[in-house]
Parts: C-alpha cells; sequence; structure tokens
C-alpha cells in the first residue's frame, strides 16, 4: 500500500518528519545501509595465489577489489559491508582478512574452513579473533548430501559457532533445506544465514514445497535469511519485481529482524544489472515494506549478526 498523507501511521509519519527536519530517529535514519554479501579478490595472484583447481581465467572479472566495491555501493548508501569468502581461494582466507585490517569498522567476513581438519575448533576461533563472524559451508560439490552436513566435522562446525557466537552460513539449493532444518534442529544455539533465499527460483519458478521448506526454517529462532542475488532469480530481470511476492512472505514469517538484503557483488554488477537495482527493489520499490522493515533488512539484521562481537 502507498503511504499517503491520510493513510500515514504515526511511525512513517515520524520517520517523514525526521527526514524533513533533518533529526534521525534511531534505526529509521536513511542511509548508512550494510550490503550482507560481496566477494573480492585481487589480480595479484603471487601474494594471493588461487586454490587448486583453479586459474586467473576462472576469475570473472579479473579484479574486484574495495576501491571497486565502493564504486558501486557507496552512492547507495551503504558504507558498510559483509565479505564472504571466494571460491578462489578456498580455505585461504589471508586477502579477506586483509582487506577487513586495512579498513577498520567497514568489513566484516565470513570465512571457508577445512571441515574434516585437525584442530577445526582452534581455525575457527583464530578467525573469530580476527573479526569473522561466520563460516560458509557450500553443498555445491557434494555428493551425498546428507552424509556431508552428518558428518563428524560439520558437527563440531555448527557446535563451535554456537560456542563462539557467529553463524553458520550455508549456500544451497532447495534440496537441501530439510537437511538444514535436521541441523537447526540439533543445534538450536546456532545462528544460521541462508544464502539467497537457498537459490529458491534460479532454475525457472520455485515450487511451492520448496518455498514452504524454507519458510518452515523460521521455527527455529536463530535462522536468518539473505534477500539476495536478484541478478540470478527468478525473471533475473531488473527492477526484479517478480521477487517481492518471496520477499513479503520472508518477511511476514521469518519478521524482518531476520532478514537482510545483500548483493552477491560483483556478479550484481554484471553487465545487464546494476548495484543501484539490488538495493532499489528493497529501500525504494516494494510498498509493503515499511520504514522500520527496511531498517531491519538493509542494516539492522546485518548489524545484530555480523557486527557484533563474538565470544572469544
Ligand atoms: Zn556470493
Amino acid at each position: 500500500m502507498t503511504s499517503t498523507p491520510a493513510t500515514l501511521s504515526r511511525r512513517s509519519f515520524l520517520a517523514t518528519a525526521a527526514t524533513l527536519t533533518g533529526c534521525s530517529l534511531p534505526g529509521l535514519s536513511r542511509g548508512n545501509w550494510i550490503d550482507a554479501h560481496v566477494h573480492v579478490w585481487t589480480p595479484d595472484v603471487q601474494k594471493y595465489p588461487l586454490a587448486r583447481g583453479y586459474a586467473v581465467s576462472d576469475m570473472r572479472p579479473p579484479s574486484f577489489t574495495p576501491e571497486q566495491l565502493f564504486a558501486h555501493c557507496k552512492p547507495e548508501g551503504v558504507n558498510r559491508i559483509v565479505l564472504i569468502q571466494m571460491s578462489y581461494y578456498q580455505q585461504d582466507n589471508r586477502y579477506m582478512l586483509d582487506v577487513m585490517r586495512t579498513h577498520p569498522g567497514v568489513f566484516s567476513g565470513v570465512a571457508i574452513v577445512d571441515q574434516h581438519a585437525e584442530g577445526l575448533a582452534d581455525t575457527m576461533r583464530n578467525l573469530v579473533k580476527q573479526g569473522v563472524r561466520g563460516f560458509r559451508i557450500n553443498a555445491g560439490k557434494e555428493k551425498n548430501l546428507s552424509e556431508w552436513i552428518g558428518s563428524a566435522g560439520m558437527a563440531t562446525l555448527w557446535r563451535t559457532a554456537a560456542d563462539l557466537k557467529v553463524s553458520v552460513c550455508p549456500l544451497i539449493n532447495p534440496d537441501t533445506l530439510p537437511l538444514i532444518d535436521k541441523m537447526c534442529e540439533w543445534y538450536p544455539d546456532t545462528s544460521v544465514v541462508i544464502d539467497h533465499f537457498a537459490r529458491l527460483g534460479m532454475a525457472g519458478a520455485p515450487k511451492a514445497d520448496e518455498v514452504k521448506n524454507l519458510l518452515r526454517l523460521a521455527r527455529h529462532a536463530k535462522t536468518h535469511v539473505k534477500a539476495s542475488a536478484f541478478y540470478a532469480l527468478g525473471a533475473k530481470k531488473a527492477p526484479y519485481l517478480d521477487m517481492g511476492p518471496l520477499i513479503r512472505q520472508v518477511r511476514d514469517v521469518f519478521g524482518p529482524q531476520r532478514v537482510m538484503w545483500a548483493s552477491d557483488c560483483p556478479f550484481q554488477v554484471d553487465p545487464g544489472h546494476n548495484y543501484h537495482n539490488s538495493i532499489a527493489l528493497i529501500r525504494d520499490r516494494l510498498d509493503f515494506l515499511s520504514e522500520q522493515d527496511k531498517a531491519w533488512m538493509l542494516r539492522g539484521t546485518a548489524d545484530k549478526v555480523f557486527f557484533s562481537s563474538a565470544s572469544v
């Protein structure tokens, strides 16, 4: 619904008044947004070699540094970013950690660890000391998903994440949602952030039971969803309004305090797409989102999950 002066709620009236007078209400001031999912990499493969199996020709674009990111995100009022360790480097998180160190207060990080390695809990603790607030798990190349999710290493990862008060961040397709639901049942104290709506709608329209499986995760208090990667989902065409119904369902069922917007740069700025159209979908184009919803989805949720202190 569009707000007209006659239908303005007290809350949106106050937000509008704050904008007009230039004073800020906590949580409702516009700008100062957080992008909860960006990858960076450098063409300097001497200093930061690619993992086995990756070649320089795989790096597309050839470079995506913080400076290249800032050129896209700062004009849109985004000044904090959650970095997601790039697959090219696998478990060598050094480039991401160096970027975080070079720009204090700007970045949080989600690292990749080898869940089968000795000393996994110590490795995770050490990364958290350096500002990491999440650990990415990727179902991508796993052949047996239940074996993967039920492995001893995964148990340590989920338990340690809970101990450290950081998140597990699954990159999965909808078929893995029931397994994640099981893990959330076994590890109710572990915070979980699902990437890109579990990629619902990446390969054609999402099926009703897949949507149901995503929404079912809301029964676990510590689950969150990233409303992100619009370039890759649904019609895959700006202004991405076809994503509206899914965003609305996720907002309704999880509540805005458990939903966070993210661009998934640099892929969101591939030809045919741009940064503005990603943030604008949440910020400007969906009438059912209140100012309070946007404050959570564009800042508050990611702030709480990725920029709060951990327990090390
Ligand atoms: Zn990504």
